[in-house]
């Protein structure tokens, strides 16, 4: 039970890295609140988990507004009492290069994956330093370290949360908080199902990765359980690479 008696908040996790976070962090004794604007499938995860003997509650959360964050972390502090975990796991994937993006997929992007980490990590902070520290953990991307042929905003948004990780590590580690960011490679979800669905590209992706393979959400799931529970406690700042070795070259 590497999460015994934790309370861990994770944003869209309905589905993807999010639930199977979920179920992993329940298995490992955490009490989990996962917040998602995807209310069925939300609903299907929590009672999942519950039926499997874990503790979840789905509430319906938008990362991109303040209020809504508020009333997640409330939440999730009235339900069980405390806040030790937060994961910014929320995101969408978009992919156009520079001149096909437009200003309104720039500012939809950016407020999701990386707005909502920001007002995700603002509602938290409170919560967490009540508790006496906790573990932020904030999903980026190997998109969050180099470039990218296809993406643009996607690529921005990934990289501000690398930075900010940072910023909110240095800022908070006397209040005994950690937050470090998680850069995943190419991981077999529902976002990537539409370009891995092109076997050409798949085949690119795979080729490109030198452990050959793409990444499964339970793959990055552990690397999330690692840094969210009290093994990981002399880390915080740092980033932790999922991707098969795709970066190392
Ligand atoms: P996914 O699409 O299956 O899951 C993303 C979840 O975020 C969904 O449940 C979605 O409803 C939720 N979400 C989107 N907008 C939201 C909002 N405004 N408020 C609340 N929830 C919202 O994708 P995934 O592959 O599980 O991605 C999870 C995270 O991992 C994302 O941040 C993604 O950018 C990142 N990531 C994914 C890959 C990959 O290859 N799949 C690689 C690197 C990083």
């Amino acid at each position: 039970m590497r999460l015994e008696n934790k309370v861990a908040l994770i944003s869209g996790g309905a589905r993807g890295m999010g639930a199977v976070e979920a179920r992993l962090f329940a298995q490992q004794g955490a009490k989990v609140v996962i917040g998602d604007i995807l209310e069925d499938e939300g609903r299907r995860t929590e009672a999942e988990i519950n039926e499997s003997g874990g503790e979840c509650v789905f509430i319906r959360l938008d990362v991109t507004s303040e209020e809504s964050w508020q009333s997640a972390v409330g939440e999730a502090v009235n339900r069980f009492g405390k806040l030790d975990i937060l994961v910014n796991n929320a995101g969408i994937y978009r992919t156009h290069n520079v001149v096909d993006t437009t200003a309104e997929e720039w500012d939809q992007v950016m407020d999701i994956n990386a707005k909502g980490v920001f007002l995700g990590t603002k509602a938290a902070i409170p919560a967490l330093r009540e508790n006496g520290g906790g573990s932020i953990v904030n999903i980026s991307s190997v998109a969050g370290l180099i470039g990218n042929f296809m993406s643009s905003a996607y690529t921005a948004s990934k990289g501000a949360v690398r930075l900010f990780t940072k910023s909110t590590a240095i800022q908070y580690a006397r209040d005994g908080i950690r937050a470090n960011s998680v850069h995943p490679g190419t991981i077999e979800t529902l976002m990537t199902a539409p370009i891995l669905s092109d076997d050409a590209y798949r085949q690119d992706r795979i080729d490109r990765t030198p452990l050959g393979r793409l990444g499964t959400a339970e793959d990055v799931a552990y690397g999330v359980l690692f840094l969210a529970s009290d093994e990981a406690s002399f880390m915080t700042g740092s980033e932790l690479v999922i991707d098969g070795g795709r970066t190392a070259e």
